[in-house]
């Protein structure tokens, strides 16, 4: 009889503090939601992209994200259940699975990731920015909850760059609609001064983050700009932006990536620090969460950085120069739901990733393609031959989900991953030759 097999310890990877506090944030979040009816506070749902969080925060609400809670229980394995459900309920196979994983959680209790239950919402803020699945969805919780729903309606970028109209027009709608419903809803009469100090926050904590993504440029990498930026967006792209406690997340961690440069450190995985940088990758699209960990793998285990990622845009695109700017409260607000990436047309998204290429110098542009997300997805073939053609550099495509189990095939991911890097290795010999 074979003597049965010690299993090997688990190395223990040292966390850093920025990480500490980014769990501490989220989890103070869902601490409130569950409290939030016992306190007799009021609740908004409202999207990542375009998010009015400073605003949000000046008529005392506690704020819900359904993206984030279809992302935490695509890594906790919990959203494959949801989505059933909701396809039971008769939605279809097409549909975000974000809408879907949310709607089977609704359906069945609308127990939080965290296990707890989350308040109904008293108010849908929806910022529309560019996804007309945003729009659907609201009109599906507000069926269900019966609540009010303020819209703000973002018009798509059409050129270069918004015209003034546009901000004026957003403006309009944040006076007129928006602040009023706000006040209805709360009993908060809203002070564009405390909009200000918030804002004040919001934009230290933008300065820094900036500075950490630009971090990226050094050789090697300090961060990986999509994986590892998942927990770096959290901050700034949800709850917490415009609170001091966001301010001193962005504080500490380029604390951290600044310690990290100087010592000559790769990024931090959840195996360690990934030492030999071989190859360094712009991503398009945004990640798959269910097998989050298994394919950020694939990459780390090939040397792989990903230097620069349009997801870690999708809540603002301030290494392009937005700050929020507490001079003018309501303009800046308007400007940033008008600047996120959702709300970008393909040429604009095509010369933000060939400039990412030729910044970050990477080896090429990779686009994970996701099956349910359309406002990613669209064009995504031509901008991927766009930016090799500007670029002179090679691209690849591989295929996930966001937080649907069915639709994360490893093997075919490896595969490809592995071809991709096959053909940057030939490139490179070429080049050299
Ligand atoms: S941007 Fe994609 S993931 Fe987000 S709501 Fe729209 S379709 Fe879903």
């Amino acid at each position: 009889m074979t003597a049965p097999t010690p299993t090997a310890a688990k190395p223990t990877v040292q966390k850093d503090r920025s990480m500490a506090m980014q769990k501490a944030m989220v989890d103070g979040n869902y601490a409130r939601l569950a409290r939030a009816e016992a306190e007799r506070r009021k609740v908004a749902y409202t999207f990542v992209p375009g998010n009015i969080n400073e605003l949000l925060m000046c008529f005392d609400l506690v704020v819900n994200y359904p993206e984030i809670n279809a992302i935490q229980n695509g890594m906790r394995k919990k959203s494959g259940r949801y989505i059933m459900e909701a396809e039971k309920a008769g939605h279809s196979e097409d549909v975000c699975t974000y809408v879907k994983a949310d709607i089977g959680m609704m359906l069945k209790g609308n127990i939080g990731p965290n296990d707890e239950r989350l308040p109904n919402p008293d108010v849908l803020m929806l910022s529309y920015t560019g996804c007309f699945t945003f729009m659907k969805w609201f009109e599906l919780l507000r069926h269900h909850y019966k609540c009010e729903t303020a819209m703000l309606h973002v018009p798509y970028e059409g050129g270069s760059g918004f015209s003034k109209n546009s901000r004026d027009y957003v403006v309009k709608q944040l006076k007129e609609t928006v602040i009023p419903t706000l006040e209805r809803v709360s009993g908060v009469k809203f002070d564009i001064d405390r909009l200000r100090e918030y804002l004040k926050e919001s934009q230290k904590a933008e300065e820094n983050w900036v500075w950490v993504l630009e971090s990226a440029k050094h050789k090697p990498s300090p961060i990986d700009s999509y994986f590892g930026a998942i927990y770096y967006i959290s901050p700034i792209f949800t709850a917490f932006r415009g609170t001091p406690t966001a301010t001193e997340y962005y504080a500490e961690l380029r604390r951290e990536v600044e310690q990290r440069i100087a010592n000559g450190q790769g990024p931090i995985t959840p195996e360690g620090e990934m030492k030999n940088e071989k190859y360094r990758l712009v991503v398009e699209g945004p990640p798959n969460y269910t097998s989050f960990r298994d394919f950020w793998k694939m990459f780390y285990d090939e040397g792989a950085v990903i230097v620069a990622s349009s997801y870690a845009k999708v809540g603002g695109t301030y290494d392009f120069g937005f700050r929020h700017d507490p001079d003018h409260p309501l303009e800046s607000v308007a400007e940033y739901c008008l600047n996120c990436y959702t709300n970008h047309n393909l040429p604009e998204r095509v010369r933000m990733l060939e400039t990412y290429v030729n910044e970050y110098q990477a080896d090429g542009l990779l686009i994970n393609s996701i099956k349910s997300c359309n406002s990613f997805a669209a064009g995504q073939l031509m901008m991927m031959k766009e930016v090799q053609k500007r670029t002179g550099k090679p691209g690849a495509f591989i295929e996930t989900d966001l937080v649907d189990p069915r639709y994360f095939s490893p093997a075919n991911v490896k595969n490809r991953l592995e071809s991709y890097f096959q053909m940057i290795d030939q490139k490179r010999r070429a080049t050299a030759a």
